[in-house]
């Protein structure tokens, strides 16, 4: 089966079935679709029923086969609040993924999300939230039909259930939130120690195309890049004791990758150095 031609905007064919669809909602977030002979998923499903439907568009454009598998990176809103659209597909996610998004700790996380997105206030007022169904802890393995899948926890990182998605045969890997490329990372629920070394297992996973979870495609230098100053904030954090004078001893290819994140990264390694290994 070869991919259906498409114009629509946002829609990149990646490989033979494989697409990157960008949602264009108010967060613009990275998803994947890919279809198999027998199954259909997708990687993230944004943030809002405007982001899900948006999506579920780009999906037809492509297939008139149903999705069966829903995909999540991680917990963040914007990568799974729009899951309730695509039920009854089975979502997968890693075990704490589902934790994050179940029962009062899930209504709470959408909750502060919202507060601090005013434009989407009242697209997330009572969002039904759907948490993975289908969870694993270190790696889980979707057959569609033709293509296959490796959904794969490498480590803490941007939060504690990120995973990476690798398609079979393609050199293409979904990231997540991993990896981003149109602003530095987001360390607010992150682990910084553990973060460069997650980065260096996802840059020998034999793969060379990245999807990031927000903006462009990135390489496998661009993912040791970021790895390298996650590495050298640890190195200085560690070796410095204490936050300020961490923060006087970092090198310049940290405040390169970490931007106006970098304090708040420091202050995170901190509070969370003793997870590292976790
Ligand atoms: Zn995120």
């Amino acid at each position: 089966m070869t991919a259906k031609r498409t114009s629509m905007a946002g829609l990149e064919p990646l490989a033979d079935r494989v697409y990157a669809y960008t949602i264009p909602g108010a967060i613009a977030v990275n998803a994947g679709i890919v279809v198999g002979d027998e199954a259909v998923a997708v990687i993230d499903t944004g943030t809002t029923e405007a982001d899900a439907r948006a999506l579920l568009a780009a999906v037809a454009s492509v297939t008139e086969r149903p999705v069966r598998y829903v995909i999540n990176t991680h917990h963040h809103g914007d990568h799974s609040f729009g899951n309730w659209w695509f039920l009854p597909a089975v979502v997968v996610g890693h075990a704490r993924c589902r934790l994050r998004l179940l029962g009062d700790e899930g209504v709470s996380r959408r909750d502060a999300f919202a507060a601090h997105l005013p434009m989407l206030r009242e697209q997330l007022r009572e969002l039904p939230l759907a948490p993975p169904g289908l969870t694993f802890e270190q790696h889980c393995d979707l057959h569609l039909g033709g293509v296959g899948m490796r959904l794969a926890y490498l480590g803490l990182a941007h939060t504690d259930n990120d995973i990476a998605i690798g398609i079979d045969g393609t050199g293409v890997a979904f990231a997540g939130d991993l990896t981003e490329e149109s602003g530095p990372p987001i360390v607010s629920e992150g682990f910084p120690a553990a973060w460069g070394p997650t980065l260096r297992r996802l840059a020998s996973a034999g793969v060379d195309r990245y999807v990031p979870g927000h903006g462009r495609m990135v390489d496998t230098s661009y993912i040791e890049w970021q790895a390298e100053a996650f590495e050298a904030l640890s190195a200085a954090c560690a070796a410095a004791g204490n936050a300020r004078a961490a923060l006087d001893a970092l090198p310049p290819s940290v405040h390169e990758v970490l931007q106006d994140h970098t304090e708040a990264a420091v202050r995170r390694y901190f509070e969370t150095a003793s997870s590292a290994g976790a």
